[in-house]
């Protein structure tokens, strides 16, 4: 058993050291405090009615429960963005505009206060206010920072990409036993199996994120294509309401899903973007290419063997739900030239199962296992003249 702590803090950024929340359903108030003065800037998002703050890094060091939504909120969260940002996102259940947002000096002068003080109002007065903020979304940054290339990729070389599912404000599933979060399982494992992978001649994999940050789920296949990744594998520990059900399942792309619990995950995944206060992006276009088409059904073909490579290798060494390579519309498998499958370590629901995903024995025998599955998934396609 390790204990998967999170990083250490950067000592610039700033700490939220208490959070209060009060009110009713037509007048709440929130107030958090830091130990130094935030800059904030708010901002009003439809469909559905969230308020997003945005604050410069920050660490939240106070209790989940002290700021658990009530009154005009159904949710809130708070994390990191990126290196330099964090982010608050409360979701209402109706439309709500602020009527205070200020920061003051407390009067004992040992820190400062963030005062938001939400109220009630319609729906087109909603609309008014998302309307007239200009805005750009500092989280759809254009990709901040060097890309995470693979190290020294060699022609030739097959390139994998591995990605930590959720991470910074998404934290993904909690853990029923330990309350660990999915975001840390899945970042220790991605670093496991990218290390484990890059001890292959001629394969690099690198890590979509190896940081505790918040990617969205179009920019994870975007670094995966930037990077001429051959394969994208998202790793994944969630939670479901059955808590007998355990063991790991493969996941790939499909317009329809194989079944309820397939069609309920991918839903449950694709808000990981509202979750983070990202607006809804529409649906591009279908776009009728045939040489697009082609691709797309060419690299379903490639999941598909890869998903069937990984349970092969799981067969009598990892134990998998009934019927364990499933499909539906998961936002991240949607890379049109990326063979992608969606890796279900294991629930977090389950007890037994969150007792494995925390045992570094069993993550660097899934590590082993799955670098065999990429292998041989590597030589039926060189051998097809992939
Ligand atoms: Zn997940």
């Amino acid at each position: 058993m390790v204990a998967l702590a999170a990083g250490p803090k950067k000592p610039e950024a700033l700490l939220a050291y208490g959070a209060r929340i009060i009110g009713d359903d037509a007048r709440t108030r929130v107030v958090i405090d830091f130990d130094r003065q935030p800059s904030f800037s708010v901002h009003y998002i439809a469909n559905p009615e969230r308020i997003v703050v945005d604050l410069p890094a920050t660490a939240f060091g106070f209790h989940a429960k002290d700021l658990a939504a009530r009154g005009l909120f159904k949710d809130i969260r708070y994390g990191t963005m990126d290196e330099g940002s964090a982010r608050i996102v409360l979701s209402a259940v109706k439309p709500v505009k602020l009527a205070t947002a200020k920061v003051q000096a407390d009067e004992d002068g040992r820190g400062y206060r963030l005062v938001l003080d939400a109220e009630m109002t319609g729906k087109e007065e909603f609309a008014a206010l998302v309307k007239a903020q200009s805005w750009s979304d500092p989280a759809d940054r254009p990709q901040s920072g060097p890309i995470p290339a693979p190290q020294a990729a060699q022609p030739g070389d097959f390139i994998i990409a591995v990605d930590a599912g959720h991470g910074g404000i998404d934290t993904g599933a909690i853990g029923v036993d330990t309350k660990t979060e999915e975001k840390q399982v899945t970042l220790a494992f991605a670093k496991a199996l990218a290390d484990r992978l890059n001890r292959e001649h001629g394969i690099k994999a690198f890590l979509t994120r190896s940081e505790d940050e918040f990617l969205s789920l179009a920019e994870r296949v975007q670094i995966a294509r930037q990077n001429h990744a051959g394969l994208f594998i998202s790793l994944h520990a969630d939670t479901l309401k059955q808590k007998d059900i355990r063991g790991a399942t493969v996941y790939t792309i499909s317009d329809r899903a194989s079944d309820k619990l397939a069609a309920d995950l991918a839903e449950r995944e694709n808000l990981s973007d509202q979750i983070a206060g990202k607006e809804t992006a529409a649906e591009p276009p279908e776009v009728a290419d045939i040489l697009l088409d082609l691709t797309r059904r060419e690299t379903q073909a490639f999941s598909i063997s890869l998903a069937e490579s990984v349970l092969g290798s799981f067969k009598d060494q990892i134990s998998t739900i009934n019927n364990p390579h499933r499909h539906a519309g998961f936002q991240v498998l949607r890379a049109p030239d990326v063979p992608s499958i969606l890796l279900e370590l294991g629930f977090l629901s389950n007890a037994e199962d969150e007792k494995l995903l925390l045992d570094e024995k069993w993550r660097v025998k899934i590590a082993e296992l799955l670098t065999d599955a990429v292998k041989r998934y590597r030589s039926s396609v060189v051998a097809n003249g992939g």
